[in-house]
Parts: C-alpha cells; sequence; structure tokens
C-alpha cells in the first residue's frame, strides 16, 4: 500500500496519503514508479484513520512494481508511535527475539498500543519503500533510514552513509565473494553512484547461508540483497577507501534477498 502518489504523469506533483484524504477521491492519480501506469486512489478502512493509495482493479500494477500488493505495507497494523530505527536495527544483530515489555492491560490509551512497531527487516523496508524518502516514520526522514536509488541524494558524501543503517544492493560482479575469506560483496545498484559494502561475518554457517542464497539467485535480474547492519569505512592500511564500507553480520534477520 503505498503512502504516495503523484497528481501528474510527469510525476512533479507529489500527494501524501496524510494529505489526500480531503481531497476529491475520484480522481486518479499516478503510480510513483514511472514504468507503472496504474490507475491509483486514495482510501482508507472504514472506521480507520490511516490512508494510503491503492490501484484499481482495472488499471493495476505492472509486474515487480515496489508499490504492487504484494510489497504491502499496512499501516494499520503498525503502531508509528513506538518505531524506535535505531532500536529496531540493532535488535536485528541479535540472535535470540528480544523480550519486549507486556503492557499492563489497563494502561491503553488507543486501540493501536497494542500493535508492534515494524520490527523485521522486511517491515521496515516495505515501510520505507511505501513512504516518499522525503516523508518521515515517527518523525525519522524515510531516506534517511534506508539507502536506495530513490533517497541517494541524501547521500552526497561518505559520512551520511555510516551508521545504522538498511540498504538495498545487488552482488558485486562478476564475484561477490572470494574462496578461503567470509566476506560478502555488494555494490548499490544506483545509476548516479555506486557505493560498495563488505559484509563480514564472525559465524561461518552464517556466512554460508547468506553466500548460497545469494549464489542461487546470482544471475536474476532482478536481485536486490536488503541489509540492516551497522556500518562504518572499509579500511587498508588504516586508510578509508573512498565509498566503501563495512559492518559484520551477526543474525540472518539482518539480510533479505528478495527476486
Ligand atoms: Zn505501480
Amino acid at each position: 500500500m503505498s503512502m504516495y502518489a503523484f497528481k501528474d504523469e510527469e510525476r512533479k506533483i507529489k500527494v501524501l496519503a496524510r494529505d489526500a484524504y480531503r481531497e476529491n477521491k475520484a480522481v486518479r492519480l499516478y503510480c510513483p514508479n514511472k514504468k507503472c501506469d496504474a490507475h491509483m486512489y486514495i482510501c482508507s478502512r472504514e472506521g480507520s484513520s490511516s490512508f494510503y493509495f491503492r490501484a484499481s482493479s482495472t488499471y493495476g500494477h505492472i509486474e515487480n512494481c515496489r508499490y504492487g500488493v504484494g510489497n504491502g505495507f499496512n499501516p494499520e497494523k503498525f503502531n508509528e508511535a513506538t518505531f524506535d530505527f535505531t532500536q529496531a536495527l540493532s535488535n536485528l544483530t541479535t540472535t535470540s527475539t528480544p523480550q519486549t515489555k507486556k503492557l499492563h492491560p489497563g494502561t491503553h490509551k488507543e486501540g493501536d498500543s497494542t500493535l508492534k512497531p515494524p520490527h523485521t527487516i522486511r517491515q521496515i523496508y516495505d515501510m520505507c519503500t511505501q513512504h516518499h524518502y522525503l516523508d518521515t516514520y515517527n518523525d525519522i526522514v524515510i531516506g534517511k533510514m534506508l539507502l536506495y536509488d530513490e533517497s541517494i541524494d541524501l547521500y552526497p558524501n561518505d559520512t551520511d552513509v555510516t551508521g545504522w543503517r538498511l540498504i538495498e544492493a545487488t552482488r558485486c560482479k562478476p564475484k561477490f565473494y572470494k574462496p578461503g575469506e567470509t566476506n560478502i560483496y555488494l555494490v548499490t545498484s544506483l545509476y548516479k553512484k555506486k557505493y560498495h559494502f563488505v559484509l563480514k561475518f564472525n559465524d561461518g554457517n552464517l556466512y554460508t547461508t547468506m553466500q548460497k542464497e545469494i549464489f542461487g539467485n546470482k544471475d536474476n535480474k532482478n536481485l536486490k540483497i536488503i541489509v540492516a547492519g551497522e556500518w562504518s569505512h572499509f579500511t587498508t592500511e588504516n586508510r578509508n577507501v573512498e565509498n566503501k564500507f563495512t559492518a559484520t553480520i551477526l543474525s540472518k534477520k539482518q539480510f533479505k534477498i528478495m527476486i
């Protein structure tokens, strides 16, 4: 469910779901994906205060459109007010499920306080991609959470990339691994700027799991590799390598292979 759309075919006049409900619901809007001609309309579930855009059944999304139904983020299923991005990513690096505090049954002020914030890598990724990159989720700028083709303008310098972040990348070509090492080499699939990422592993089994999963899909042109990590500069001989970053992968929860 897309949280934004455009009023014009050129995709210059953006409209956010939270503003669009005031406008005429019968007016056709455009999918953020320029290649997709889906007819989008603002809608909401009855009795709900959250709005989103949906394509008409007659003029739906093209195959693999990022904003199609299968790539859904349903804002009604998550608690935005308790979303803490750094904490959420930090939790993905733990091998066990962190204990969440149980809310006392009498303390609920609103119905949605029983909902969890987005917490799996897929949920956080979907939440980000369904919003415009300059929009916010619980006051955090979307494009600062996810480095991908849409948000690349927020990353002009290397220092913009370091820290906790989700990245959307693809495998390095021709090789994304080297025999005798436990590193995986990724690159952003961006046409504007290329950033390189070296994933390091302490656990050989975890390395093999990810390496095999990428290898099995290595020739798929839709291959996207989503990684959550705390990125730092990749160094060699104590010098930062330009446009290259590294993070240690400690848990399977930190990556998602999408085709
Ligand atoms: Zn679309």
